[in-house]
């Protein structure tokens, strides 16, 4: 059975290693030695200042969302995890979908502009599949319009756009660290900004917003993680170079072979170092796409419709939307099974199955 991916799993013995120290303090959550040292090694390795370790991806948008004051209209984007747009609905706010870019899947900024209102106090974007959005042009309509800008960077890490991390830009990036992202503490996320004041209240923020034992700045959740956690994250990190590394030489295999048929590859930004996070492809018809899907399934080969359907026509507590662009590519996109120890010859057999579909 090859599924789309697997979690990373490291060594045993290193993870225990990690045990002893928490049952010798008997320190298992609220900001422990191991929370500490797993941002200290995430900030060195990414290049960063400053970054907040949560609970999951979901709570550190909801966070960005609480820490801006946002209210009324955030445009964002349909093709994302659901996540994306709940987390806006959570924090009472109305999502406004814009349409994606064909070549790039992501937000489309001249769709952004079309949908602001004098409702609009913010956009709320994905770098989808790791690869960055035109964050220029998007920044450029936040400061016409007097906007936030938060960037749901949940499949970014070891993403960097004009040489830095790209969880530094916007007025706020948060990130997952779920099992099945390329990085991953279990359950896990984070929330990044430059802005000292917002880091600040963040932090209350992720703490019942407390600044002391029996005092509060402002309203805040439990958005804390635990040493468990944070020793698997300490475990992993020692991995992540390999893990990059085998993600390119997987995906450019993948590439050499499926180039000169007729797949669409979704185009990655030119201002970034990519990380490889998914391999997605976008085939002429729902009806290829489900001939190749069930090939697949048929061998014990699981691609996942990642991201169908469109959020814009998927949600109960959301106002369907026609998006021609989001409706037509998610019902023709797959991504292919991507995971640490994936081997060549399982991407020859995929890859095989695919081209068979395709040339008959
Ligand atoms: C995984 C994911 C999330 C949610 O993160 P969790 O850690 O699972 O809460 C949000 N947005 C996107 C784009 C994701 O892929």
């Amino acid at each position: 059975m090859i599924p789309v991916t697997k979690p990373f799993m490291p060594e045993k013995s290193d993870f225990e290693a990690y045990l002893d120290g928490i049952w010798k303090r008997e320190w298992l959550t609220n900001n422990g030695p191991l929370v500490n040292e797993l941002e200290l090694k995430l900030k060195d390795f990414l290049g960063l200042k400053h970054m907040l370790y949560v609970t999951n991806g979901t709570i550190a948008l909801q966070l960005a969302i609480k820490a801006l004051d946002l209210d009324g209209e955030i445009i964002t984007t349909p093709f994302s995890y659901v996540a994306t747009t709940s987390s806006i609905v959570w924090e009472n706010c109305t999502p406004i979908f814009a349409d994606i870019d064909p070549n790039s899947l992501n937000i489309n900024p001249v769709e952004i502009e079309k949908c602001i209102t004098d409702k609009t106090t913010a956009i709320l974007a994905t770098h989808v599949y790791g690869n960055p959005c035109e964050i220029e042009k998007i920044d450029a309509i936040a400061k016409k319009y007097n906007l936030k800008v938060i960037y749901d960077a949940a499949h970014c890490f070891g993403t960097t756009y004009n040489g830095k991390s790209v969880f530094e830009y916007g007025d706020i990036s948060t990130t997952s660290f779920h099992a099945t992202k390329l990085f991953h503490t279990i359950e896990g996320g984070a929330v990044f900004t430059t802005d000292p004041e917002l880091l600040k209240k963040l932090s209350y923020m992720r703490n019942f917003g407390h600044n002391g034992p029996e005092s509060f700045v402002g309203l805040g959740i439990n958005g804390k993680n635990s040493e468990f956690h944070a020793a698997m994250g300490l475990v992993n990190i020692k991995w992540i170079d390999s893990i990059l590394e085998n993600r390119k030489t997987q995906s450019e295999y993948y590439s050499k072979k499926l180039i000169n048929s007729r797949i669409h590859f979704p185009k990655i930004s030119k201002q970034s170092g990519f990380n490889y996070a998914y391999y997605p492809i976008v085939l002429e018809s729902e009806e290829m796409c489900m001939k190749i899907f069930k090939s697949l399934t048929k061998h014990e080969i699981f691609p996942r419709r990642y991201f169908y359907p469109s959020l814009s026509t998927a949600l109960s507590y959301v106002e369907s939307k026609h998006l021609e662009i989001s409706d037509d590519i998610s019902k023709r996109v797959l991504c292919l099974p991507l995971y640490y120890d994936l081997s060549f010859v399982e991407i020859d057999m995929i890859t095989r199955l695919i081209l068979r579909e395709l040339n008959n």
